[in-house]
């Protein structure tokens, strides 16, 4: 052992000296990049780990602010699935509004009311011939219609006949009548080519809960929720995509020839980012996939690579094409790399070498794996991070995957590591007949008759909402920039770099100084 070997740090071996404080914490912005192209307004990133992001953390966490990365341990079909309720949560314009005919039955409505979660349907007929269906326009923009079957077929761009809502249906107990006789016809409709705010404002007025947007043929374009509105109102901070207003969606896939499958249905879904998932970025498997990723997807897709911790890992996956690198190699609460593989790096130095390289060629780096607190945010950002990826942090919450269970008193939840031997041989989501082992792919291991776990399974203690937690994240971390003297991430790194924000080592004494001592209970 010699030179070649050299020391490295991480959040626990220093701290940050305090800085000047001249204004209130509530004025620190922690807007950043995710990604070359998408801004998020806040730097939290939920893990693509099967007992942490599923669809309802994903929407969540976008809600307020971040954004949630879909897990792979399912298959392609159920991954979808999930990408499409992120998309279709929060909506601008519903711009593919789920459509029933006047032949379906009041049992159709409640199966999408229990698939998808809503139950206001417009009810369409394609091609309806104008003698049988009177369509009456009033002074107010106002449809009103009444209408006798033509053969329906309850697409978009069919002719709008009249809605079913929740209403409806409510107290209706046979549930084969037919949607014709239950639907309200009254409609208010606003004319393609309104703009959000126009639409909004009809929403308002109207007292309804849809506002169904149709061209002048009276064919369906497009729908509106009210329930949209309130949400705009609840989460200001909210990840949305800025032409269609709807929630950006993040998902991981791996980097073999089937991936390539999977990410078409994820693309159909209305994917915005993908993370390519992996425990050693730097591999010909994955400089192939971001080549053919943004060959096939250019316009529409933006590209996590990674794990990296080197910068020659960084250069080959930017030289590539990534959009963003995930940093991190065996820091994560549940990993067992470090040990088991002899590989890896402290995650402070590997934070700081990869940003510093990274940061010339403009693109982000996501700090992955060893967040314990927001102390540790706080650094990783300093670091040079431009987020931060969470996965125990955000397991045992009442949005991630898994049900609660009790055990010795407390309340508890899984959380295990994807490359626990519990991940790579049984899917969480998916059946038996339906194991695409994409955990262990991850790992390089999916052909391996043994198998060695890089990661450990165990539970952790229910934390409660992310609707609470996340914001506690996001104050604690704008007081901690107080603290240094900063308004915003990117003043922090402007300070970093010319060496007004200043870093201290803390020795082993200094660690247990900081930590809670002398207390008797
Ligand atoms: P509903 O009254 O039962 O339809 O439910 P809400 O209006 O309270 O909530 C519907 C939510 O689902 C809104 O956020 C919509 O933007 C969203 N959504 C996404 N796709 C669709 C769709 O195809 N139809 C409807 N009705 N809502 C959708
Ligand atoms: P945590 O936030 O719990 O400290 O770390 C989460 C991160 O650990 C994930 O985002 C992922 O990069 C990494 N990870 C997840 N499962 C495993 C595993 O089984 N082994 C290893 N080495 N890393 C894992």
């Amino acid at each position: 052992m010699d030179s070649r070997v050299n020391g490295g740090l991480t959040y626990n071996d220093f701290l940050i000296l305090p800085g000047y404080i001249d204004f209130p914490a509530s004025e620190v912005s922690l807007e950043t990049k995710i990604t070359k192209n998408i801004t998020l307004k806040t730097p939290f990133v939920s893990s693509p780990m099967d007992t942490v992001t599923e669809s309802e953390m994903a929407i969540n966490i976008a809600l307020l602010g971040g954004i949630g990365v879909i897990h792979n341990n399912c298959s392609p079909d159920e991954q979808a699935e999930m990408v499409r309720k992120v998309k279709k949560f929060e909506n601008g314009f519903i711009t593919d509004p789920v459509c029933l005919t006047p032949k379906h039955t009041v049992a159709d409505v409640h199966r999408i009311k229990a698939q998808f979660g809503y139950s206001g349907i417009p009810i369409t007929v394609l091609d309806v011939s104008l003698p049988k269906v009177s369509y009456e326009m009033d002074m107010m923009n106002k449809n009103c219609i009444t209408f006798v079957l033509p053969n329906a077929n309850g697409k978009l761009y069919s002719i709008l006949l009249g809605i079913v809502t929740a209403r409806d249906i409510q107290f209706h107990e046979d549930h084969t009548t037919l949607l014709k006789d239950v639907m309200t016809t009254d409609l208010v409709v606003a004319h393609e080519g309104v703009t959000l705010e126009e639409a909004n404002q009809i929403l308002r007025c109207s007292k309804r809960g849809k506002l169904p947007i149709v061209n002048s043929r009276g064919e369906l374009v497009a729908l509106l929720a009210r329930s949209d509105l309130l949400k705009n109102l609840n989460f200001p901070l909210a990840s949305k995509s800025p032409h269609s207003k709807q929630l950006i969606c993040a998902a991981a896939i791996g980097t073999r020839f089937e991936d390539k499958a999977r990410l078409r249905k994820l693309v159909d879904a209305g994917l915005d980012i993908v993370v390519l998932d992996s425990s050693q970025g730097n591999s010909s498997y994955q400089v192939e996939m971001i080549q053919y990723i943004k060959k096939t997807y250019s316009e529409t897709l933006e590209v996590i690579a990674g794990n990296v911790v080197t910068r020659e890992q960084a250069a080959r996956l930017i030289e590539a094409g990534a959009d963003a690198l995930r940093v991190g190699m065996g820091s994560g609460s549940i990993c067992i790399t470090q040990e088991v593989m002899a590989v890896g790096r402290p995650q402070g130095t590997a934070v700081y070498m990869v940003a510093q390289f990274a940061k010339k060629f403009g693109i982000p780096v996501i700090a992955d794996g060893g967040i314990q607190n927001i102390g540790h945010i706080t650094k990783a950002l300093a670091l040079g991070a431009s987020s931060v990826m969470m996965g125990g942090l955000l397991a045992g919450t009442t949005e991630s995957p898994g049900d609660y269970f009790y055990h010795e008193g407390q309340r508890l939840k899984k959380y295990r590591g994807m490359g626990s031997l519990d991940a790579m041989e049984r899917n969480i989501c998916g059946t038996s007949s339906n194991n695409n082992n994409t955990a262990a792919g991850r790992y390089f291991s999916e052909r391996d008759v043994i198998k060695v776990a890089q990661g450990v399974a165990g539970a952790v203690i229910d934390k409660g909402s992310i609707r609470k937690f996340v914001p506690y994240l996001m104050t604690g971390l704008q007081h901690a920039l107080q603290d240094v003297g900063v308004k915003s991430i990117s003043q922090l790194w402007e300070n970093a770099e010319s060496g007004k924000l200043r870093f201290e080592l803390r020795t082993v004494a200094a660690q247990v100084e900081g930590g809670v001592h002398g207390l008797f209970s």
